[in-house]
Formats: structure tokens, C-alpha cells, sequence
């Protein structure tokens, strides 16, 4: 099955298509994507990812698959949650959120954290969507620890990992990341639909 990825943030794609392809899905390079912007307004991830798949599969005639996603942490009463992206402003830098992050967590209880994936496979036909949800717990470190990956991943300790997200390789970020479960929970129902 040829799909979309309802997503601008390259590194995000990157992980996707890296999951993807050992599950035999064929992605759409991003150049042959029309690209759709969505104000992702929604109270939750799962809302979020059905609007970001739905306009992308309206526009793209293809399914669609979108991952609304983000770092959860106890202390900060789940925040920032479904505003990761932009938690030091509209424009922020992921080394902006992280210092952010660090800023807030100077005087607080307890570091648990864990990051959401809420994904959305949107079909350009009758067919029902395919949605899935996977999650990963971990501590957040009291500086950033790594170069890999993006986001949160230098402050996000992976208790199963052993190590910070950023010191993981693709391949064992994805085997215990909430984007490679929710993937491949996404894959096993789509074995019954195509
Ligand atoms: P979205 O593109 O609106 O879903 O925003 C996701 C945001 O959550 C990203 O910009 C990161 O800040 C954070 N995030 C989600 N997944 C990861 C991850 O795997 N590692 C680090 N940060 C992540």
C-alpha cells in the first residue's frame, strides 16, 4: 500500500519511514505530497492526528497517516503534553522547549514522563479510518544527554533503554518508542483491511 505522511517535521518523517518500511508500507517522498496546513486545535492527540490525516488524505487522494504526539510529565500535571511542539511559544526551537522544560522542573517532585503517539491512517475512500496509540515511560534527566534524534529526546531517560533517547540508535529508539508501537499496532490492523 502506497500511503502519505501527514507530517512537515522531517525528523519525525524519517523515524516513520524507517518503521514503515520494514512493515512493507511504501511512503510518498514528501516532494510528490501536497502539503496541507492544519490548525491542530484539537483537546487531544487522537483529535489532533484525525485532522492532520484527514486534510491530507482529502488533498492527496491517497491514505493518510498522521501522528500527533508528545512528552507527558507528571509533576507539570501532564503538560506539556499536546503543546510539546510549541511549549516556549508559536515559533519555538526544540532547544528552546528543553530549556523550558528544565526551567519548570527546577523545583518539582518526581521526574516520570512518558511520551504519546496518537496515529491516524485516513483512507481517500469509504473505508473506515485505522487508529492506534502507543506509549513509552521514562524519567527526564536533569540536563540534556545525547545528540540523536529530536525533540525532548537529550532530557528523556528510557528507563527500558537504559539511556537518554539521544544516545539510542533508530533502530532501538523504535523498538521501544511510542511512535514504533503505535506503528506497529497500526500495522497488525491493517493486515485485515487491505
Ligand atoms: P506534533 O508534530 O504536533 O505531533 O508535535 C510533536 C512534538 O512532541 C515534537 O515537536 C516534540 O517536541 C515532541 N515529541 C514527539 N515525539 C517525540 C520523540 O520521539 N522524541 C522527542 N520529542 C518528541
Amino acid at each position: 500500500m502506497r500511503i502519505v505522511i501527514a507530517s512537515n517535521n522531517a525528523k519525525k518523517r524519517e523515524e516513520m519511514i524507517a518503521i514503515l518500511v520494514e512493515l512493507s508500507i511504501e511512503v510518498m517522498p514528501s516532494e510528490a505530497t501536497a502539503f496541507v496546513y492544519v490548525d491542530e486545535d484539537g483537546e487531544t492527540f487522537a483529535e489532533n492526528a484525525a485532522k492532520k490525516a484527514e486534510a491530507f488524505t482529502h488533498a492527496n487522494r491517497l491514505p493518510a497517516l498522521a501522528d500527533d504526539s508528545g512528552l507527558c510529565v507528571d509533576a507539570l500535571g501532564g503538560e506539556p503534553g499536546i503543546f510539546s511542539s510549541r511549549f516556549a511559544g508559536e515559533h519555538a526551537g526544540d532547544a528552546e522547549n528543553n530549556s523550558k522544560l528544565l526551567r519548570e522542573m527546577t523545583d518539582v517532585e518526581g521526574r516520570d514522563a512518558h511520551f504519546v503517539s496518537a496515529l491516524h491512517l485516513a483512507f481517500p475512500d469509504e473505508r473506515p479510518p485505522i487508529v492506534a496509540e502507543g506509549r513509552v515511560d521514562g524519567v527526564i534527566l536533569d540536563a540534556p544527554d545525547g545528540e540523536h534524534g529530536f525533540g525532548y529526546d537529550p532530557l528523556f531517560y528510557s528507563t527500558e533503554l537504559k539511556k537518554s533517547f539521544a544516545h539510542a540508535t533508530a533502530e532501538e529508539k523504535a523498538s521501544v518508542s511510542h511512535r514504533g508501537r503505535a506503528l506497529r499496532k497500526l500495522a497488525e490492523q491493517l493486515k485485515s483491511v487491505v
